[in-house]
């Protein structure tokens, strides 16, 4: 205890002198390598999610930033997509030996801007540095094609970076997310603009001024500020900007795609999830249960891919929910920066409304509603800690079984049998990641393939491996990330066909 307190003591030392500067100083943006304000001087005000006090004053940029960041862009382009592989993919390394460096002071700042617990953010952290490293190590390789050869041709592909291309994140987990876009997309040769989420800008200004310090060019990685109904649109809009790498909420996504349209954009969207864990009798339960509490309750709900509907067998559905109900309330709610925290404050004063709506469609739609222990602490009138919650008692047709909440809050349904398991998994708008859970290898196999999702994991928690795709399918998204398919969206594919002979060329009109 007075170790994990001594640490908390560190943390809350290390969070108040890293965020002195972002307190002093209103935070800029990061155009062609140099900070500077809105050409309006508008700034916008960051507040935390742990007591509602002022972060720090934040430029808001609108068009004229926008233009300017999207000409740097274009300006380093060409450099940096003819900047040999093995050049990118040193200088990638740098950022993330950076990263590494950094990774105490990107994790306080971030869990002090998001809510998020410190013991997950330490971890995103260096998850930031990892997606740097694997992507610059593509880099090299990264224009190769293929050849396709014919008796009369020699057919060569080849990629060649986009151009400049737009990232636009969330605020859920923003340092690890902007990474996993950011990192291919210079490993392709784009240079980019990103617009982080407003809700927590500030670790998108670590990661710019990290990327400077390891060796990046200036225009390579701009930063603008912004709400996304401003400085997000415009950038969207905007001629220069090649392709969007949009996370985010699936009606922004929409809007995005409308907005893009008259440039043909290419867009890349990784949306809103409701994913479901299915739970068979046969199942290890108690490697299933300690899954699907992880997978809700930690990064505070507010994870695309969390487990936030469980499905389970009736046979075992009531010793299930029942030990799901226990355990919640032995999860620690409080202070995102003690390292025993679990649930931290939620983002922001309009989220922690909508997640909490949830407990009262819950009651008037007939389900029982579970909750875990409180913050302990003295959290004042606009508190943004959200203790943990189980549904029970929910069917497939409520609105708790089908909308994204979003926070630390789980709806169980009961089913009859694989089909109906199935059935349920599968009638929602979403369809981001699927958990299955039972030791039958061919209903493993069978269910996998029947539900409609992105990803499955079976018998496991969400364990990524940076070569697999991920994304979605329907409301959860467009296209996939990780591996090459993370190259096949920041480049262009060209195929070049040579004759190898005198293959017949008719001849007209003799
Ligand atoms: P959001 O859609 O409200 O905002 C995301 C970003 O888009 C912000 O930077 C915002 O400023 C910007 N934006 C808003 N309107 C815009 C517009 N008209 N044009 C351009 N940009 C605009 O999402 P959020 O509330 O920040 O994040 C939560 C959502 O993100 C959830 O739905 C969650 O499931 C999703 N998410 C998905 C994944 C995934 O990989 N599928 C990962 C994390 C989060």
């Amino acid at each position: 205890m007075a170790d994990s307190n001594s640490t908390f003591d560190q943390n809350l030392d290390l969070a108040s002198r890293h965020l002195d500067r972002f307190a002093n100083n209103p935070t800029l943006h990061l155009i062609n390598g140099a900070q500077q304000p809105s050409a309006s001087a508008a700034t916008f005000a960051n507040y935390s999610p742990i007591d509602g006090g002022h972060l720090g004053e934040v430029a808001s940029g609108d068009g004229p930033e926008v233009d300017l960041a999207a000409r740097a862009a274009t300006d380093a382009f060409e450099a940096w997509a003819t900047t040999p592989g093995e050049e990118r993919r040193r200088i990638l390394h740098n950022v993330a030996d950076l990263i590494v460096d950094r990774a105490k002071q990107i994790a306080v700042v971030e869990s002090v801007d998001t809510g998020q617990a410190i013991r997950f953010m330490n971890a995103a952290a260096v998850r930031g540095a990892a997606n740097f490293r694997y992507f610059a190590d593509q880099a090299p390789a990264a224009a190769d094609g293929k050849a396709l050869p014919t008796p009369d041709h020699l057919n060569y592909t080849s990629r060649r970076a986009i151009g400049p291309v737009a990232v636009i994140t969330p605020w859920n987990t923003p340092f690890m997310l902007s990474t996993w876009k950011i990192a291919p997309a210079l490993a392709a040769g784009c240079t980019v603009v990103h617009k982080p989420a407003e809700w927590s800008p500030f670790t998108a200004q670590l990661l710019a001024e990290i990327a400077l310090d390891a060796g990046l060019p200036p225009g390579v990685l701009n930063v603008v500020h912004g709400m996304g109904e401003t400085a997000g649109k415009t950038l969207t809009e905007h001629p220069a900007i090649k392709a969007v790498a949009f996370v985010g909420e699936s009606q922004t996504g929409s809007l995005i795609q409308a907005q893009g349209a008259p440039t043909l954009k290419r867009v890349h969207f990784e949306l809103g999830g409701k994913n479901p864990v299915i739970v068979f009798a046969d199942a290890d339960l108690e490697r299933a249960l300690d899954a699907t509490i992880f997978m809700i309750y930690s990064l505070n709900g507010e994870r695309c891919t969390s487990s936030s509907r469980v499905l389970v067998q009736q046979s075992v559905h009531d010793e299930f929910t029942e030990k799901l109900a226990k355990r919640i309330r032995t999860i620690p709610v409080g202070h995102p920066l003690d390292p025993s925290t679990v649930v931290g404050p939620l983002i922001h004063r309009n989220h922690v409304q909508k997640v909490c709506s949830y407990f009262a469609t819950a009651a008037e739609e007939g389900a029982i509603v579970h909750r875990g222990t409180d913050y302990a602490g003295q959290p004042g009138e606009d508190s943004h800690y959200v203790a943990p919650a189980l549904f029970t008692g929910a069917s497939r047709g409520m609105r708790i079984a089908k909308e994204e909440i979003f926070g630390p809050v789980l709806t169980a349904i009961p089913f009859a049998d694989e089909d109906e398991a199935v059935a349920v998994a599968n009638d929602v708008e979403y369809g981001l990641a699927g958990y299955l859970w039972t030791n039958d290898l061919t209903r493993a196999h069978r269910v996998s393939d029947r539900l409609d999702v992105g990803m499955v994991w079976v018998n496991s928690q969400n364990v990524r491996h940076l070569p697999t795709p991920f994304g979605g399918v329907k409301r959860s998204g467009i296209g996939r990330d990780g591996g090459d398919w993370s190259f096949d969206f920041y480049m262009d594919t060209k195929n070049v066909a040579i004759a190898t002979g005198t293959h017949r060329i008719p001849k007209l009109y003799q």
